[in-house]
């Protein structure tokens, strides 16, 4: 049902024209869905500028060089699946753009797929989850794979340690943890590399709080929420993202990207806003 309205919107009103500066979330892609993603990207040449980590934090800090009708998006991997280097490797890097990748510091420590898929029921769920169905295809990045995507230009952002839902957590260290040490050991692994983006697990208001968004905002630069939004002319260093699924056709895609359901996020944004202050 919902697909089928966000399908109807984007075919009566189409792509919008005005100023819009998005960030799309992007998990584990599939070898299916691969042309999905081929699809995806040569929709956005088309219609949006695909921009560079760096190119967006230009236009949110000097938004007026940038205000003549552009429609800017960023691409983010979230969680460190090893799909997305390869999927960078093929048709990013070639195409020279760049993304964000978030990545859970423990994650990227496992070295066999039993340990990896064990991680993800564990971890990737707000409860664990035996029963989702996870093929070889599906395992976790390792150190070098993020000193490769260093090397093509791409960022490295912080997404916990353990996957945890901040919001649920109680004890202060395990927080610091979380937050903070999962950062640290992620930097001295990447000979130094200075992260100054981080993004909360799940993305939806309620796994964050306002202790936990306190200690993201001293730490970083930016805290990227799963809160759909446009980018431009926000007052906090909170940003607003669109999560996709492959199973949702390009159009509903679309009707994310040009903000047709933005409303409904922004009561939550007002709040997650306000604790940042
Ligand atoms: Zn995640």
């Amino acid at each position: 049902m919902k697909n089928f309205i966000l399908k109807n919107l984007y075919s009566v009103l189409g792509e919008k024209n005005n100023n819009q500066l998005r960030i799309i979330i992007f998990h584990d892609i599939l070898k299916k869905d691969e042309i999905k993603f081929q699809e995806l990207i040569e929709h956005l040449k088309k219609n949006w500028n695909i921009i560079s980590p760096n190119q967006f934090k230009q236009i949110i800090t000097n938004e007026h060089l940038y205000n003549n009708n552009k429609k800017n998006i960023l691409l983010t991997f979230d969680d460190g699946y090893k799909s997305q280097k390869l999927i960078t490797e093929k048709y990013l890097d070639p195409l020279n753009i760049k993304a964000l990748f978030f990545i859970v510091s423990d994650f990227i420590k496992l070295k066999s797929i039993e340990d990896s898929h064990q991680f993800i029921k564990n971890n990737f769920f707000k409860t664990i989850n035996n029963n989702c169905h996870l093929t070889s295809e599906t395992y976790n990045m390792t150190t070098s794979d993020l000193l490769y995507l260093i090397s093509k230009g791409h960022t490295i952002g912080g997404h916990t340690k353990t996957h945890a839902q901040l919001s649920k957590i109680q004890n202060q260290n395990t927080l610091t943890d979380e937050i903070i040490n999962s950062t640290n050991e992620l930097e001295s692994k990447l000979n130094n590399y200075k992260i100054e983006d981080f993004a909360y697990t799940f993305g939806d208001f309620e796994s964050i709080n306002k202790g936990s968004t306190k200690m993201i905002i001293n730490n970083y630069k930016y805290l990227y929420s799963g809160l759909r939004g446009n980018n431009l002319n926000i007052k906090s260093r909170v940003l607003r993202r669109d999560a996709i699924n492959f199973s949702e056709p390009l159009q509903v895609m679309s009707s994310y990207f040009n903000g047709y359901i933005d409303f409904l996020y922004s009561q939550r944004l007002i709040k997650l806003e306000k604790w940042t202050l």
